[in-house]
């Protein structure tokens, strides 16, 4: 009898937490049926990429184009290309703000604790930093899988990595070309560490969240931005490219995410000295 009643409530706990789930966040319901669209179809030469049959024939070839080269700079930037999500392109903000919740910023991503990602593109989306940030979420998000990113990872460095990518916040010197890294990180030394945190009016520790980070006013959000790609990329220069894999790949090994990453560091200038 007791087996019978446990048996049921786990089944109903079962049906109930993905309809919950769906409930809660309407647009993953959105996103996940894309492909039966009526107002969607696939972008021509181009894998996994849906735009709404609204957008011109300018907006499309523009939007393979950015796609390509954001690819591009992901694989260059990470070794490889792992990340499996699936682009939604509207060119309209009501079409923007059913497939993300808010309609906020120029792309967004949508994640599923099952694995699946899609990544929304807004009106102001179809650009190749704004794709490139979105897919480097998307690639820290296969390396790691969800669970891990939302438990481990502070929001300060899943913004700060996308930012390397996105060149409004950052300067593609700072990985793309190793041996300028490498003078730029021949010349930091610990004043201009103390520097960079004593520059920034938001501390790290104040940035772990993703309501740490978002939850002010728009001012609040662009300082946690600065700070964030400020920190990443002084990192960056020390560890060199190959220290992102490395790290991820120590994360998804059981380590903690804040030893790793200053283990990084610490090995990679007692090896300069
Ligand atoms: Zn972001």
């Amino acid at each position: 009898m007791l087996r019978n009643v446990l048996f049921r409530y786990c089944l109903l706990v079962l049906v109930a937490l993905p309809i919950g789930f769906l409930w809660l966040y309407p647009q993953v319901l959105w996103c996940l049926r894309v492909s039966k669209s009526a107002d969607f179809q696939l972008l021509k030469g181009a894998d996994e990429v849906y735009v709404s049959r609204s957008a011109t024939k300018k907006q499309q070839s523009l939007l393979r184009q950015h796609t390509q080269t954001a690819l591009n700079r992901i694989r260059c930037f990470w070794g490889d290309r792992r990340g499996r999500a699936i682009l939604i392109y509207c060119p309209t903000q009501a079409n923007y703000e059913q497939y993300c919740a808010g309609g906020e910023g120029a792309g967004c991503s949508v994640g599923t604790p099952w694995g699946t990602s899609y990544l929304v593109l807004g009106p102001d989306g179809n650009d190749i930093d704004v794709i490139a940030h979105e897919l480097c979420h998307d690639e820290l998000f296969s390396r790691l899988g969800w669970w891990r990113v939302k438990r481990q990872i502070p929001q300060w460095f899943n913004e700060g990595l996308a930012l390397m990518v996105d060149y409004r916040f950052s300067n593609p010197s700072v990985w793309e070309q190793p041996d300028s890294a490498t003078q730029m990180s021949a010349g930091l030394g610990e004043t201009t560490i103390t520097a960079f945190t004593h520059q920034s009016m938001v501390k790290l520790a104040d940035l772990e969240t993703t309501r740490d980070f978002f939850g002010g006013d728009y001012f609040h959000t662009m300082l946690a931005y600065r700070t964030s790609a400020d920190e990443v990329a002084r990192w960056l220069a020390v560890v060199g490219r190959a220290g992102v894999p490395a790290l991820t790949s120590a994360i998804s090994n059981g380590r903690d995410f804040a030893e790793t990453y200053r283990r990084l560091e610490r090995s990679k200038r007692r090896n300069k000295q």
